[in-house]
């Protein structure tokens, strides 16, 4: 373990931090898949997790910062070191604004935009996970995005907190900032949004919570979509001439019509499966593993490469994989 007792012993000793030893992360994700963390360490109040941030940086302690674990795959080995999560979830409404701590769900920020006859997040009901993922991965739905809400950003860099505004967050389809900094983690964020009609919002929410409720059942143990979406300009020419024109909608084309001329709908390995509805969409059908998982998507990969020479990006993230952040 590379979290020493003396480490330990003084995270223990920031206030307002709690610490979970040897703790099973499955239960964190929404796939239910997932060894332990050495440590998961998490702070609702923005100076303890500074502070928290700042002492595992100092100390070169293995760290990730995860949030709702909806778009996460975590190894089946866990991480060895300490999972930080900062739980703060205060939502505070000022006219038309609305300020909102990282830990938030992004569902709570939609319901009080919604609710207060605020225009602009309404298509974004049903988006699991919290704000500040939400910011991190540019979240968005139905053809609109977080950031168009997003008027600036508060993070800390493990030193201090900052503050960047929108043209800052360098927000692009599923990308930010902070997506390429992962040392700069999200603690809140000021939306602004356009007055609207609090009936007609709800109507607008309801009907997309009733689609995305039949997509994704709240129960299924998945990341939503596995592949980012691919931009038709960035597709060799040779594969644009071949991508039925209806079929791309405000510059994308959906990975799931790749996927689906290579085969993948319906694909199984072990418990692991790909709907049968949608090619894109990976699930957790029992005691799925990460090993299988990770499996099915190379393959994936492969064939679409093979078959159209680019490589589909996944939009899901990976904990317990790759050189961790010290
Ligand atoms: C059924 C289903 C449907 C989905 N549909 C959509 C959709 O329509 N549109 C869409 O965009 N996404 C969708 N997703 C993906 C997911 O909801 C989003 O990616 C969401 O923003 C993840 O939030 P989370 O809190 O669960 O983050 P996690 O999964 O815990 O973490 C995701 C990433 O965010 C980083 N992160 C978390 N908190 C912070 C922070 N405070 N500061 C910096 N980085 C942070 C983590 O390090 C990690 O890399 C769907 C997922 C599911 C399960």
């Amino acid at each position: 373990m590379p979290i020493l007792l003396g480490v330990l012993e003084r995270l223990r000793s920031i206030p307002g931090v709690t610490i979970r030893l040897e703790e099973p992360l499955a239960p964190h994700t929404r796939f239910g898949i997932g060894g332990c963390a050495a440590a998961l360490c998490e702070a609702a109040d923005p100076s303890a997790f500074d502070e928290l941030f700042h002492f595992v940086r100092g100390q070169q302690v293995p760290h990730v910062v995860i949030a709702g674990g909806t778009n996460l795959i975590v190894s089946d080995d866990g991480f060895d070191g300490a999972v930080l999560r900062f739980t703060g979830n205060r939502i505070t409404i000022n006219g038309t604004r609305i300020h909102a701590e990282a830990g938030a769900s992004l569902q709570s920020v939609v319901d009080a935009s919604v609710g207060s006859g605020l225009k602009g997040m309404q298509t974004m009901t049903r988006i699991p996970g919290s704000l500040g993922a939400a910011v991190y991965g540019n979240a968005g739905a139905y053809g609109h995005s977080i950031q168009e809400r997003v008027e600036q950003v508060v993070f800390t860099d493990g030193g201090e907190e900052r503050i960047v505004d929108n043209a800052g967050c360098e927000f692009h389809y599923r990308e930010s900032l902070f997506k390429r900094r992962k040392e700069w983690i999200v603690l809140s964020a000021e939306l602004s949004f356009e007055p609207g009609d609090t009936i007609q919002l709800q109507r607008e929410a309801e009907e997309i919570r009733a689609i995305r409720d039949a997509k994704y059942p709240p129960t299924m143990r998945c990341a939503g979509s596995i592949f980012k979406n691919c931009l038709f300009n960035e597709l060799p020419a040779a594969v644009q001439v071949q991508i039925p024109q209806k079929l791309v909608r405000e510059g994308k084309v959906p990975s799931a019509y790749f996927l689906e001329q290579v085969g993948a709908k319906g694909m199984r390995r072990g418990d692991i499966q790909v709907a049968g509805y949608h090619a894109n969409l990976i699930y957790n059908d029992g005691a799925g593993t990460a090993e299988d998982l990770i499996t099915v998507i190379e393959d994936l990969k492969k064939r679409v490469f093979d078959r159209f020479g680019f490589a589909l990006e996944e939009e899901v993230q990976y904990v317990g994989f790759e050189p961790v952040t010290v």
